[in-house]
């Protein structure tokens, strides 16, 4: 069985094999529908990505060709061509390939990009539209991972790639904590959406919830449960903004508590 499968080759699914393959996990493929690694990297003709990683300046068909070598340098199992279809629990992938049918099974899987393929299985966050996750973009069915605008996070696909790349490797290995009475994240007045959907109950809380205002307005962002305002602080919001709430320092309410996260003028 693969360790872990990877939906779509673009620069998050790059970045999290790679991560997951320094980290030493044996078998980790890529699924990709296209022919041709890159996703969004392969429409950006400028020469502006590659510094960091490769030491010099590179159009974006050419960085991801770049990483593409890089991922199979290391060992990891390049699927291109090959459209995953639909989730079913415990991280068994359908897909087509070359005109044939197939089935995948992982340990994991991440998803990536923004195609949610059919999942009825995983329950979605109403807010982002995508899985509801936890802070680790841990999905309702463990076995599966979501990163990216799928999980509700805006960034750079690679960083955050390579983060869930990270977070993966620490549950193979035992570290994530467990998702047992984890405390449900709801947007509340104010709020077109929150992520993540829930947190693992781990105390100190760390990380940092993210949050897309509905609306243009001024007023006090907190987080409470029940009563019990747990943070506060003043913002002027605005509906294409990101809102960060910094989790470190929050009081971590009791087992199964639900945090309500909202803006009140
Ligand atoms: C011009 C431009 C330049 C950018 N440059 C960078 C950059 O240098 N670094 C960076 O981190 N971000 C870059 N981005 C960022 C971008 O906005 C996102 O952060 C990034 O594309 C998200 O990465 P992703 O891998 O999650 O998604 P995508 O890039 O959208 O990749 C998703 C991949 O999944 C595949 N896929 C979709 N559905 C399926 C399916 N059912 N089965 C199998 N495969 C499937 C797609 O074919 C695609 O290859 C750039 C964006 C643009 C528009």
């Amino acid at each position: 069985m693969i360790d872990v499968g990877i939906i779509g080759g673009g620069p998050a699914g790059l970045a999290a094999a790679l991560r997951l393959k320094a980290r030493g996990v044996p078998r980790v493929a890529i699924l990709e529908r296209e022919a041709t690694l890159g996703g969004a990297l392969l429409t950006s003709p400028r020469r502006i990505h590659g510094l960091r990683r490769f030491g010099r300046l590179l159009t974006g068909p050419a960085y991801a060709a770049r990483l593409t070598q890089a991922a199979q340098a290391a060992g990891v199992e390049i699927l291109p061509g090959h459209e995953v279809t639909a989730l079913r629990p415990h991280g068994v992938v359908e897909g087509a390939a070359g005109g044939a049918a197939s089935l995948f099974a992982a340990r994991r899987v991440l998803l990536t990009g923004t195609l949610l393929p059919v999942a009825g299985h995983l329950r979605l966050n109403s807010g982002t539209g995508g899985p509801a996750v936890d802070q680790y973009g841990r999905c309702s069915d463990t076995a599966y991972f979501a990163t990216g605008t799928l999980a509700g996070r805006a960034g750079p696909g690679e960083s955050l790639g390579a983060m869930a790349g990270d977070y993966i490797a620490d549950d193979l290995s035992g570290g994530l904590p467990s998702l047992d009475g984890r405390l449900e994240v709801l947007a509340g007045q104010g709020l077109r959406g929150v992520a993540p959907h829930w947190l693992a109950h781990v105390a100190p809380l760390r990380g940092w919830l993210e949050i897309c205002p509905a609306e243009a307005l001024k007023g006090q962002l907190r987080v409470r449960a029940g009563e019990a305002v747990l943070y506060r602080r003043r913002v002027r919001a605005h509906p294409a903004q990101r809102l960060l709430i910094n989790l470190n320092g929050i009081k971590t309410p009791p087992d199964d508590a639900q945090l309500i996260v909202e803006i009140v003028p």
